[in-house]
């Protein structure tokens, strides 16, 4: 098994990125890229509300500590939890939090913008936090929830077989793209209406190279 030097480790975010478009994780990652839009902004504005609340607060059988760094060896990823609740355990499985209050269990929360929707990456990057908190706490995580903004609803993740191998699998696939070095070229689909690196990613563009090319092929391929 491989285990990463710190300076290696990639953020953990990128796999939601990476999940969305190869091209964005390494215009990121590679290229530095940054741009705001209205929906990073929205994000932005969640995950500082998230923030500002308090630390670490205590509500009956769970414990919620907020910001907490996350970083896995293994897979070679590192960031910062929104939220992680300690869930009190009836059973052998937890962590011991204080003295004398029995065993709790880490259950992720992650917070996005917008409605309530399934999004692989989304799942992906919460089930990375979850195989980072299993590797730093040796107790089993098996279930988080996704937390939406907009109408304020939580969506249920199970960390399954499935689910974790193609977690483990994003990550060693954004480390080789990083390791290349070479940013994927920009393919146009309806979901860059909505990245907030379409400015600088101009996908319709590269698109209509694409085209040209195409076309030039049919023309030389007709010539006598
Ligand atoms: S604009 Fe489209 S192709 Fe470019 S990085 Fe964003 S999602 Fe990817």
């Amino acid at each position: 098994m491989a285990i990463f030097l710190e300076e290696d480790l990639l953020p953990l975010s990128l796999l939601a990125d990476l999940l969305f478009c190869e091209r964005r994780a390494a215009l990121h990652q590679i290229e530095r890229a940054w741009e705001d839009n209205l929906f990073t902004v929205e994000g932005t504005h969640l995950h500082k509300k998230v923030d500002d609340d308090l630390p670490v607060e205590s509500r009956g059988d769970v414990r919620i500590s907020r910001g907490l760094m996350l970083r896995s060896l293994r897979m070679g990823l590192i960031g910062k939890a929104d939220v992680v609740e300690f869930h009190r355990l009836g059973d052998e499985s937890g962590i011991y939090l204080e003295r004398g209050a029995g065993l709790w269990g880490p259950y992720p929360v992650d917070y996005k913008r917008g409605r309530m929707r399934r999004e692989k990456g989304f799942e992906i990057q919460l089930c990375a936090q979850a195989l980072c908190l299993e590797e730093m706490l040796h107790c089993p995580v098996p279930e988080g929830a996704l937390f939406y903004g907009k109408n304020r609803r939580r969506q249920v993740v199970s960390f399954d077989e499935q689910l974790r191998r193609e977690t483990e699998e994003a990550a060693a696939r954004l480390h080789a793209l990083v390791r290349s070095g070479r940013t994927p070229p920009a393919r146009y689909a309806k979901k860059c209406e909505s990245c907030s690196l379409i400015n600088l990613c101009m996908p319709k563009v590269t698109g209509v190279r694409k085209n040209v090319g195409r076309y030039l092929s049919r023309v030389l391929a007709d010539k006598p």
